[in-house]
């Protein structure tokens, strides 16, 4: 049966409409499938967390690989079939809840027996994905990859050369914690019901050290996301305006990093902004545990 077949065939069995608040768009091509898992690159041992598992279309081949699949799902009818599909399988734990709210953390800690490694695969829902990639990042989790379905133009910003073209603030969070690169573009056909724009595959592998290195990363966070807050703003403008610090002490700041007044934040790369924060945070006095 192919993965459209299979589909379509869930769908009428339990009376699915696919719900658009949930981002509820169901993968129907069986080569995009087969990419994906072959772009996780998972192992015999692996433990893997799928985000949004809907139907189970990713689920069944994760299984098939991994030592273990936790799938988590907010969506009440998807949970049902999900529970029926994958009864008889002892390697599957399905957790029905909001993954924002779900700690990571601990689950991973409760399966870390015989696991050599944690990858997060997902075709993920839209509408949150740039804060299921943040929580994933942030938390600091043991994981060792993240490959994930997203919106072809949040593929192009996330994997994006900071200080580059097309990118936010989020480029440089992913630049920070990861090495990312996109590996597989999706039309729009590739989906029931078809969203009205393209996707793609991103491959996160998350980075042992950071690449610079930041006295404080709230504190560092904090001052990309002001430069980027007004973006036809000057960096100085910027900063000032968010409050990071006093307009004389970026002046200075600037002069003494050799950066133009009018510079904007969008063209520095990571290292200059690593430079910018340590500069603030010395001048904060914080210079304690450097
Ligand atoms: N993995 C399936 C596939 O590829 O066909 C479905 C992917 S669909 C794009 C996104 C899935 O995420 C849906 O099943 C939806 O119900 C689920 N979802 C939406 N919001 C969620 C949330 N906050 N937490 C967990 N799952 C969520």
């Amino acid at each position: 049966m192919s993965i459209l077949e299979e589909t379509k065939f869930l769908m009428k069995k339990y009376h699915i409409n696919a719900n658009k608040n949930l981002g509820q768009n169901f993968l129907i091509d069986d080569e995009t499938v087969d990419n994906i898992i072959s772009a996780a690159n998972i192992q015999p041992n692996d433990l893997i967390i799928e985000i949004g598992p809907g139907l189970g279309t990713l689920t069944a081949r994760l299984l098939e690989k991994a030592s273990k699949v936790i799938a988590i799902e907010l969506d009440n009818e998807m949970i049902t079939i999900l529970q029926d599909r994958f009864q008889f399988y002892n390697n599957f734990e399905l957790i029905h809840q909001d993954v924002l709210k779900v700690n990571l953390k601990q689950k991973i800690t409760e399966n870390a027996n015989n696991i050599s490694s944690v990858k997060i695969v997902a075709n993920l829902p839209y509408y949150i994905t740039t804060p299921i990639i943040m929580k994933l990042l942030e938390e600091h989790l043991p994981i060792e990859s993240i490959t994930v379905m997203v919106q072809k133009e949040v593929a192009d910003r996330l994997t994006a050369t900071p200080g580059k073209k097309n990118t936010g603030a989020i480029t440089y969070c992913i630049s920070y914690y990861c090495e990312a690169q996109e590996v597989l573009f999706v039309p729009n056909t590739s989906f029931l019901p078809s969203p009205e724009v393209n996707s793609a595959v991103i491959h996160l592998l998350i980075r042992k050290n950071p690449p610079v290195i930041v006295r404080d990363e709230t504190f560092f966070f904090r001052v990309i996301q002001a430069s980027f807050m007004q973006r036809r703003k000057t960096l100085l403008n910027g900063l000032s305006n968010s409050n990071i610090a006093p307009k004389d002490t970026l002046k200075q700041m600037l002069k003494d990093l050799q950066l133009d007044e009018n510079i904007r934040g969008e063209t520095l790369d990571l290292q200059q902004f690593s430079q910018i924060s340590n500069y603030l945070t010395k001048s904060n006095g914080d210079i304690d545990n450097f």
